[in-house]
């Protein structure tokens, strides 16, 4: 078969490098499990490419009087098993590869957890953390980035969610920018304020996931969750809601971090000191009483659980050997490297993978979707009832293959994802030759 754009699907074949880029590194993991399905080259390809990518210009006069332009991505990765469904990300790394890396990982995670859904991904290169940026720059640009972008999206076709430094404000001005060109359609986002057609349950969900399968992780491998020791790099939205979680169950939070640095106590964190300080002072690092460590450290602590839920690729071959802890759960997405993914197996520290661990978030994304779709309200207790029976699910599957194929956790839950794309990509006409429209 004659290929013309092979660069971005095909990553290096043989080992993994530490100079993969986001895509190629998820590509990687996806061809692990595509030799075990023994996938043809065809599918493979047709898997892997995204659909649709949409690069937006942004120029706005900012309140500082600065004129600046900024970038929008929205990556439309597949969408063979329903409209494409995933995260917008505010943050100055922001780019191509990196939105199809995510916009891939998310067609895998709605499959894993079988959800009527394909992937998506995008984001804007802008920092809100930064004090040259007002809040109505970031409404402007917010604004300039769906008027541009609305065509593309909409509840069926394309429902974004927020993602690292994006929430449920940045969602309401997106659900008002694309009702003015489309009558009033809350379901074109999820995670919205519950005031505006947002469901009970989706801000703490994620990390209501994260907890979950934590326990039934730690379960799996003789890690006793009572007392357990736990540390967790971030603690926005996944890993502050992820630390109460996990904390209710009886696990011991010793450390968690942020941009500005991490907190220790080997006694326990006082959490809700934790998030006062992040209150008063905007960082974890102002909590008094805790001992101060680097984010590399608290990667290194000697732990039970280490949950990394803030950046990507933050455990690497260049630290992956020094990862004391005795159970790894991906918070984040993808936030181990190819390589280091092969040190912590050689070494026997499993890793839950983001695809499995994190999918709690859009799992309650889609419940928030229903709602909207039927314009019907779910209590909190029905969303956290069928949030655990979905997770649980999704967990004992791959948990299953798993162990039928004696692969990883990760590569099971490719193999289970895609398996579910492939069938539906060739039951809507992969043999004519033509991909799902
Ligand atoms: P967030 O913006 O709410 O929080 C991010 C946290 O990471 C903050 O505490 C921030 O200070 C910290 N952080 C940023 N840079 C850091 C650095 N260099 N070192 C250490 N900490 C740093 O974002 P979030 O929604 O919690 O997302 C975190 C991760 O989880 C991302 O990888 C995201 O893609 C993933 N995720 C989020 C959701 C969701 O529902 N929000 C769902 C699935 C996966």
């Amino acid at each position: 078969m004659q290929q013309t754009r092979t660069a971005s699907v095909t990553p290096a074949p043989g080992s993994p490098s530490e100079s993969f880029t986001p895509f190629e590194a998820v590509n990687y993991q996806f061809d692990l499990a595509a030799d075990l399905l023994e996938l043809s080259d065809a599918m493979r390809v047709a898997l892997k490419t995204p659909y649709r990518e949409v690069m937006i210009e942004i120029p706005l006069i900012c309140d500082s009087g600065d004129l600046r332009t900024f970038r929008g991505y929205r990556v439309q990765h597949n969408l063979a098993r329903g409209p494409m469904k995933g995260g917008l990300r505010y943050h100055p790394d922001v780019d191509l590869d990196e939105a199809r890396a995510l916009a891939s990982l998310m067609t895998w995670k709605t499959a894993v957890v079988d959800l009527p859904y394909g992937g998506a991904k995008g984001g804007i290169d802008c920092d809100p953390r930064s004090p040259s940026l007002s809040q109505r720059d970031l409404e402007n640009i917010t604004r300039t980035f769906v008027e541009r972008l609305q065509v593309f999206i909409g509840p069926n076709q394309d429902i974004p969610a927020p993602d690292l430094n994006t929430n449920a404000q940045v969602m309401a001005w997106i659900v008002d920018e694309y009702s003015k060109f489309h009558g009033f359609t809350p379901g074109v986002v999820t995670g919205k304020p519950i005031a505006l057609g947002g469901s009970e349950g989706r801000e703490s969900a994620t990390g209501r996931g994260v907890a979950l399968i934590s326990s039934l992780a730690a379960r799996d491998h003789g890690v006793k969750l009572e007392g357990a020791r736990v540390a967790i790099q971030g603690f926005g939205n996944v890993g502050s809601w992820s630390a109460r979680f996990l904390a209710e169950m009886g696990a011991r939070v010793v450390a968690v971090s942020d941009v500005e640095g991490a907190v220790h106590s080997g006694s326990g964190l006082d959490l809700a000191a934790v998030s006062d300080a992040v209150a008063t002072s905007g960082s974890v690092v102002g909590t008094d009483g805790v001992e101060r460590i680097s984010n590399a450290d608290l990667l290194a602590l000697d732990v039970d659980v280490l949950v990394p839920a803030a950046l990507g690729h933050v455990i690497h071959g260049g630290n992956a050997r020094d990862v004391r802890a005795r159970l790894i759960v991906e918070g984040a997405n993808a936030p181990v490297t190819p390589v280091a993914d092969e040190i912590l197996a050689e070494r026997s520290i499993p890793v839950v993978p983001d695809i499995l661990a994190n999918a709690g978030g859009v799992t309650v994304s889609y419940f928030e979707w229903v709602q909207n779709l039927q314009q019907f309200r779910w209590s909190a207790d029905r969303v956290d009832q069928e949030l655990t029976a979905t997770l649980e699910r999704a967990y004992r599957t791959v948990r299953e293959v798993s162990e039928a194929k004696r692969v990883s956790m990760r590569t099971a839950a490719f193999i289970l994802a895609i398996r579910r794309v492939a069938t539906a990509t060739e039951l809507r006409g992969f043999r004519s030759g033509r991909t799902p429209m």
